[in-house]
């Protein structure tokens, strides 16, 4: 699979972003820390270890926003798509599995705060996110899930049919699970803030430096790119889904997933206030999921995964909008703003994973889509692994890093799991 490599890809974010970011000093020859990777995962890190104290410097390969972090739909979602609670705590067991529940659910809550802090203008909106239930059977699981969620003390409850219906307009929905934490923001102005966050702490910020390869040197390490080589106490991994020079190690431990997201023009108040009275973000159940949110403007945001590769982008835009106006029963199909693609990394277990690459080496993956919220705690927890020398006994996870058999082909399998997922969606809701 090739990586994203448009450059400047026109998004949504870019047409919008009030936040300029110009990048900082030359390569330096040597830091405290090197993070490769510039997105909310490799940010929030250097962020938690400038102000630590550490001289900390992140090297990305292209303009901040080139990855998933600048490209993805600004839902703040504190929890993972595909593991329930007990899900987790039956793999993990109570403690650690618990850590980790209690580190995710907590992910859109530390975003919300660092953003205060920072004082980050991201359009920041906190009125809770709903997950609807498109069939009987899947409400009956959310009941369980908020009961779980609610039992671990977070604001997390089950929303009735008619409740559902007065929060989105659809009468299809069996009822809801709305987590309160949950909410939007404007991705590109938040990765910004993040970036002029670690400067103002002592960190450096470098775009345009792709990283060709990392070794061990001694406790530290050397890392390559074209413009020299910089020496480090400790690296962080922290390049997602992409493959190219030293992110190879960790882009092949997981599945690629193409997403496309779509943002039409601005809809009226009206319609705004039929389908989405508290302006909460929407995902729903079904496996080919049908999500919405609006932006600042009242622009609906909406994404979708081609079966198919060829064509998508424009194939997707259409059908896309077409959905939003079946699905929420608008007057007429809205006018499309902007079309744009990203790729998401799927875990096999659909869990974070932390990796040690060596002493004082390490990298973080597995947001599974879900991961502005998590990239937070997953950052936040690179962090605290340099800063105690160790990633043991931390939240998330400790694997060692195993290419996926066969990576290339992953995205065929992609591909056949969406149809799969599109037939069973078909007969679930001509069963019920
Ligand atoms: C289209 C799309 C929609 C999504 N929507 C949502 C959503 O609404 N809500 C949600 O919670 N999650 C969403 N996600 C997932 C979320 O965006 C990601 O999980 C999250 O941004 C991952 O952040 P990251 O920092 O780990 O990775 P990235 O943002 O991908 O950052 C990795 C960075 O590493 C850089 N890099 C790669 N190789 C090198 C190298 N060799 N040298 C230097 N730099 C390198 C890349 O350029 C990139 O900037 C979406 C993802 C996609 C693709």
């Amino acid at each position: 699979m090739t990586m994203p490599k448009a450059p400047n890809q026109d998004t949504l974010w870019r047409r919008t972003a009030r936040t300029p970011f110009v990048t900082s000093a030359d390569l330096p020859d040597r830091a405290d820390v090197v993070i490769v990777g510039g997105g909310f995962t490799g940010l929030t890190a250097a962020r938690h270890l400038a102000r630590a104290g550490k001289s900390v410097v992140v090297l990305e390969r292209a303009a901040l926003g080139e990855g998933a972090s600048g490209q993805n739909a600004g839902f703040v979602v504190p929890n993972f798509a595909l593991m329930d609670p007990p899900a987790v705590i039956a793999k993990l067991g109570e403690d650690r599995g618990g850590a980790l529940l209690d580190l995710v659910s907590t992910g859109a809550d530390a975003i919300y705060q660092t953003i205060r802090d920072e004082g980050i203008t991201c359009d920041a909106e906190q009125p809770g996110w709903l997950n609807p239930a498109a069939t009987p059977a899947a409400a009956q699981l959310l009941r369980q899930r908020a009961d779980h969620w609610r039992a671990r003390g977070r604001p997390v409850r089950f929303l009735e049919k008619e409740e559902i219906r007065q929060q989105t307009g659809m009468a299809i929905y069996e009822g809801a699970l709305l987590d309160e934490s949950g909410g939007t923001l404007h991705p590109l102005d938040y990765l910004t803030g993040l970036a002029l966050a670690v400067e103002r702490h002592g960190g450096k910020v470098i775009e345009h430096t792709p990283v060709t390869a990392t070794r061990q040197d001694g406790d530290g390490w050397v890392v390559t790119t074209p413009a020299g080589q910089l020496r480090a106490g400790a690296l962080l991994l922290c390049t997602n889904a992409f493959t190219e020079g030293a992110a190879g190690k960790l882009g092949r431990t997981t599945v690629p997933l193409r997403v496309y997201q779509v943002a039409t023009k601005p809809i009226d108040a009206a319609t705004v206030a039929r389908i989405s009275p508290d302006r909460r973000p929407v995902g729903d159940t079904r496996k080919n999921l049908f999500t919405y949110r609006l932006d600042r403007d009242n622009r609906l945001i909406s994404g979708g995964m081609a079966a198919l590769p060829w064509g998508a982008k424009a194939r997707l835009g259409t059908a896309i909008v077409a959905r939003l106006a079946q699905e929420l029963s608008l007057p007429e199909v809205p006018e499309t703003e902007v079309v744009w693609t990203g790729v998401a990394a799927l875990t096999p277990d659909f869990l974070p994973r932390l990796h040690s690459l060596g002493r004082n080496g390490y990298a973080g993956i597995g947001c599974n889509g879900r991961g502005i919220a998590l990239t937070a705690q997953l950052g936040r927890t690179l962090a605290d692994a340099v800063l105690a020398g160790s990633a043991e006994g931390l939240p998330i996870p400790h694997r060692t890093a195993r290419r996926i058999p066969l990576h290339g082909l992953t995205p065929v399998a992609a591909s056949a799991g969406l149809i799969k997922a599109r037939l069973t969606d078909a007969f679930s809701s001509s069963k019920d």
